[in-house]
């Protein structure tokens, strides 16, 4: 018999970087989240927990073994500064985009985003976000931090304007958030309705997606820093993940698994098959 060493990747992403179709890595950062902490075990679970589910999808009727995914592990991260933290992310998702390789980014808190974002737009100033969330993450600011998970999305707006950026699942945020979402933003609250529209709009753009998990309802989800009552089921998440093969996904991100919150393991369980599925919609 053959003797392997032990990679540990997430489930059968184990391609050689050059053969990559597609690029998964780790953003295990939690240093803004602004209620209980623990998003930086994310990444790490999710690979862990990837062996309890198959590689071959019933959904989309496609297999992972089919394709070359490249895990390159996680980013190794100082403490004490997102922005430090946000740099090293966007250096190599810039080095990514350089060498064509879509990414998905596995959180970490939602912060992380921006640092992929950075890369993604300036080699394509026209992309569109689409914003999975349960929150606005519309602040200005949060205790005057700039730098914050609620407010990483107020920060994308700073980087590419009104009218592209389009969230769904929106059931919490300040007054002023949802009002400032009113002139600069697509804000569909509670759920996805207008998803398929979104999608078809945006057909010819490239799209930058941006998952945050804690769009489930905390019954389903309550591994997370932030449970928010009131959202989505997983058939309704799924449904809309089915329908990303359609759009030109230059990079996105699956965020907010918060691993020690989840004592059953069904959140981890439920972030294992939506990464599967993300995947093969971006190798579709
Ligand atoms: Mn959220
Ligand atoms: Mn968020």
């Amino acid at each position: 018999m053959k003797i392997h060493k032990n990679i540990q990747t997430f489930l059968a992403c184990d391609a050689e970087y050059a053969q990559a179709q597609v690029v998964l890595f780790g953003a295990p950062f939690d240093g803004t989240t602004s209620f209980r902490p623990g998003t930086r075990f994310g990444p790490s679970a999710i690979r862990n927990e990837s062996f309890g589910i198959e590689t071959y999808s019933p959904y989309c009727d496609k297999d992972l073994t089919d394709y070359n995914v490249f895990d390159g592990g996680d980013l190794e991260f100082p403490f004490g500064s997102a922005e430090r933290v946000l740099e090293l992310i966007d250096v190599y998702a810039e080095q990514l985009l350089e060498d064509n390789k879509p990414f998905v980014m596995l959180g970490g808190e939602h912060l992380v985003t921006l640092g992929a974002l950075r890369a993604v737009i300036r080699r394509y100033p026209d992309v569109h976000i689409i914003h999975l969330d349960a929150h606005t993450d519309l602040r200005d600011d949060y205790l005057g931090e700039k730098l914050s998970h609620s407010t990483v999305i107020r920060r994308a707006w700073e980087l590419i304007g009104d009218g592209k950026i389009h969230q769904f699942g929106i059931r919490s945020g300040e007054k002023q958030e949802f009002e400032f979402a009113k002139m600069h933003t697509e804000l569909h609250k509670f759920d996805l309705e207008g998803f398929a529209k979104t999608i078809a709009q945006l057909k010819d753009q490239p799209v930058y997606f941006t998952l945050d998990l804690d769009i489930l309802d905390s019954s389903v989800f309550c591994g997370t820093g932030t449970p928010e009552a009131g959202g989505l089921t997983f058939k309704e998440l799924l449904n809309a993940v089915i329908q990303l093969h359609r759009l030109n996904i230059i990079g996105c991100d699956i965020n907010e698994l918060s691993p020690h919150y989840d004592q059953s393991g069904a959140s981890t369980a439920a972030a294992c098959k939506i990464t599967r599925e993300v995947l093969l919609q971006i190798l579709s």
